[in-house]
């Protein structure tokens, strides 16, 4: 690839949005690296969304120190583009990474202790190339470790200049209380899995993060796929369902949703946007809500997704006629 030199224009049509009550303002839709840059993907591919991301104004990168497969290998991938692209635009990107889920073998490799988070954000910089990451997140509660070990940790990266803001994800509600008051940082944002099809959030913690100041970032918005056209006319080679099949299975693509998924795509048509779009659009619409953290195999997805904040208004009836079929 031709060497890489930003859109100029790439901050032209972006409306960036505060994370909770902090000075961070992140743009409506993120990417994400869990799935389509591991080590076993198309190395030119993911190079080239990231590059496209970028110019369309995406600012943040989502990742973790186990996104691959192999493991790590996502941070390699996206250390590689960053050393040959996106260097020079390292104060215009807000990267993440977290620690939380099995990544070495041994006690030390997973879950939610001081020795693990730490070994394994050193882990991460060196993968990336990087000297400190933008937010170091918890990646999941951890119930055999204290909460204020795992919150002193963070604060650490903090401290230690390795990490400028500190997040977690997939805690719930009484647990998201107990983080934020065991932090001395603040808590900057909240990483929850939200979408049309998966909505636990509105029990409580959507109401929790605003009263606190926590920004809020949905992962797996469109639901693996699922919420937009690409499982309508059945199960597409190169397709996540396909290509993966790890967590977005076969029989997740059954005719209930598929009905649901038709329904809303026609509301998504009469609003002008497709129905990826509108999922999105429809997770934006809660206070509560900064970001979205989109995933894609394809630079087409990702321009269409970014597009989503275009028409972030719903009318009272289309929210009805939402509710309706969900
Ligand atoms: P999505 O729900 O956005 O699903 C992305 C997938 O949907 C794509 O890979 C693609 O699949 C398909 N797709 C996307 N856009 C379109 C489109 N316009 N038309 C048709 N198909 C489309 O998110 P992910 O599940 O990928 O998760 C996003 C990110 O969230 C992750 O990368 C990660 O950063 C974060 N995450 C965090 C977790 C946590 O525990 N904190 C857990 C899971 C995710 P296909 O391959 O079929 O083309």
């Amino acid at each position: 690839m031709s060497q890489y030199i930003a859109d100029p224009k790439r901050y032209e049509s972006v409306r960036y949005r505060r994370c909770g009550r902090s000075g961070l303002r992140l743009p409506p839709v993120s990417l994400g690296l869990w799935h389509n840059f591991g080590g076993v993907h198309s190395f030119e591919n993911s190079r080239a969304m990231l590059r496209r991301a970028f110019d369309l104004g995406v600012t943040h990168i989502d990742l973790a120190n186990n996104y691959g497969p192999p493991a790590g290998s996502a941070e390699e991938t996206f250390g590689r583009v960053l050393k040959l692209d996106l260097a020079p635009y390292r104060d215009e990107l807000i990267i993440s990474t977290k620690a939380g889920y099995d990544m070495w073998p041994g006690p030390y490799g997973e879950w939610g202790s001081r020795k693990y988070l730490l070994a394994s954000l050193d882990q991460s910089l060196k993968r990336m190339g990087l000297e400190y990451v933008d937010i170091f997140y918890s990646h999941r509660p951890d119930p055999g470790t204290p909460i204020e070990e795992t919150m002193s940790a963070l604060d650490s990266a903090v401290r230690s200049g390795k990490a400028l803001y500190v997040g977690i994800s997939n805690y719930n509600v009484d647990q998201t209380r107990a983080a934020i008051e065991a932090l001395d940082a603040p808590c900057l944002i909240h990483q929850m899995r939200y979408s049309m099809f998966k909505r636990e959030p509105e029990e409580g913690l959507l109401q929790l993060l605003e009263d606190a100041g926590v920004g809020g970032i949905a992962f797996s918005p469109l639901a693996q796929g699922l919420l937009t056209d690409r499982y309508l006319a059945g199960i597409p080679a190169d397709s996540r369902v396909m290509t993966d099949g790890r967590f977005l299975k076969a029989g997740d693509v059954d005719e209930g949703r598929l009905a649901k998924v038709r329904a809303l795509g026609q509301i998504a048509a009469a609003r002008g946007q497709t129905l990826a779009q509108m999922a999105i659009a429809w997770l934006l619409r809660q206070p509560a809500m900064t970001s979205t953290i989109i995933g894609a195999s394809k630079v087409e997805q990702l321009e269409q997704n970014v597009t989503a904040a275009a028409n972030l208004s719903f009318a009272p009836e289309e929210l009805a006629r939402i509710e309706e079929i969900l």
